[in-house]
């Protein structure tokens, strides 16, 4: 189904659920063809931004807080910002390791633009060493290892207008890390009419992130545990960072949702789990989405198995126990626990399975529930 297509098919919708007293929400969203081919190699050299330049060349990066201290023909930890004869270069300007039309769902975002399909891309490189990383094929790479496509900011936007979508997200490796593709590419989407989102481990320097946080709409935070030596030990970074960096993004007016990978006998503790999801009640508020995502093996922790359903089950009623309002269960297609309930009268107000979703019970002008009339917290138009 073409954009313009989709456009009709709502039309259509309308019609019908208006007739029951529903807006629509509902469809398969539509198919964006490959973008443009890439290339092994195909690295950019873009003054970077966040730094401090010291004697002898050397360049102090001040976009996270490892503070590499870098010296010339060298580059930070992350592998995509060098230290060019004492000029600061990015090397991942406009150049996507990865480029898909995914569903808003997948960030996962399930209460913003839903049933929308967004441009999803990534770079190289990430500043955290996680174990279990989900995308180390391109996240623990350096861009001279992996297919970069050439899509500037600009381009980038235009193949969004082409293609009729309605927003771009950076995802799959760590956004921060190219803090000037992601920051100039808003500019022009915001320019252009197109919403912005991204999906972080939210472990960089609070200044570039609020900087960042005055160009998106929507942010997922990776929560990956409420223990600091899980976050010393597994992931490579201070969770004291996280932390705060959560609530500065939460007391922004971006919307926010967290993603919880569940990677067993690693992060499932029930008793620190709960210390979490009370952190986030109490902290951030009960309204923030969680999403609880299933582990698969990958990268270091290759001999760990996937995340058995009565883990998650039994984590997302952790969650809800605790007062969490939207919990869902992440890589479970088909399961209930992907849809949207009413908290107080119980309506499954958003169906989804899989990427399919429908509206069943929520007023997208409102925002509200149809039956009880209360407010379900989203942007859902
Ligand atoms: S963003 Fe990269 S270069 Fe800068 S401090 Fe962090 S790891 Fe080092």
């Amino acid at each position: 189904m073409g954009a313009m297509d989709r456009r009709g098919f709502l039309d259509t919708c309308a019609k019908g659920c208006m007739a029951a007293g529903i807006a629509p929400m509902l469809s398969r969203v539509p198919d964006v063809p490959p973008m443009a081919m890439g290339a092994v190699g195909n690295v950019s050299n873009v003054p970077a931004r966040y730094f401090k330049p010291l004697e002898n060349q050397e360049i102090k990066c001040l976009l996270c807080p490892r503070h590499c201290q870098i010296r010339p023909g060298e580059r930070g930890l992350c592998g995509v910002r060098e230290n060019v004869d004492g000029v600061y270069v990015t090397k991942v300007y406009g150049k996507p390791a990865a480029i898909h039309g995914d569903p808003m769902e997948k960030g996962p975002f399930f209460h913003f633009l839903p049933a929308t399909k967004t441009l999803a891309l990534g770079t190289a490189g990430c500043n955290l060493t996680c174990m279990y990383c989900q995308s180390w094929q391109f996240a623990q790479r350096r861009p001279e290892q992996t297919d970069n496509e050439s899509l500037p900011p600009d381009e980038l936007v235009a193949q969004v207008r082409k293609y009729g979508l309605r927003s771009i997200t950076f995802t799959y490796s760590e956004p921060m890390v190219a803090v000037e593709y992601l920051a100039d590419t808003a500019k022009a989407a915001h320019a252009a009419g197109i919403k912005m989102a991204m999906h972080t481990s939210a472990s960089c320097n609070p200044g570039p992130l609020k900087d960042i946080c005055g160009l998106m709409d929507a942010v997922n935070i990776d929560l990956k545990s409420y223990s600091r030596s899980f976050y010393d030990d597994v992931v490579g970074c201070k969770i004291d960072t996280i932390l705060e960096n959560t609530k500065l993004v939460a007391g922004s007016d971006v919307w926010l949702e967290l993603t919880f990978l569940a990677v067993p006998g690693y992060n499932t503790d029930p008793a620190v789990f709960k210390l979490m999801c009370q952190w986030i009640a109490i902290t951030l508020g009960d309204q923030v989405p969680l999403h609880i995502s299933r582990f698969f093996p990958a990268y270091r922790l290759r001999n760990v198995p996937a995340t058995s359903t009565d883990t998650l089950k039994d984590l997302r009623k952790i969650a809800y126990d605790t007062g969490l309002r939207y919990v869902y269960l992440g890589n479970m297609a088909g399961d209930p626990s992907e849809s949207t309930y009413c908290p107080k009268c119980g309506m499954m107000v958003v169906r989804r399975v899989g990427y399919e979703v429908s509206n069943t019970g929520l007023d997208l002008r409102s925002g509200k529930c149809t039956k009880c009339g209360m407010k379900i917290p989203g942007q859902w138009t």
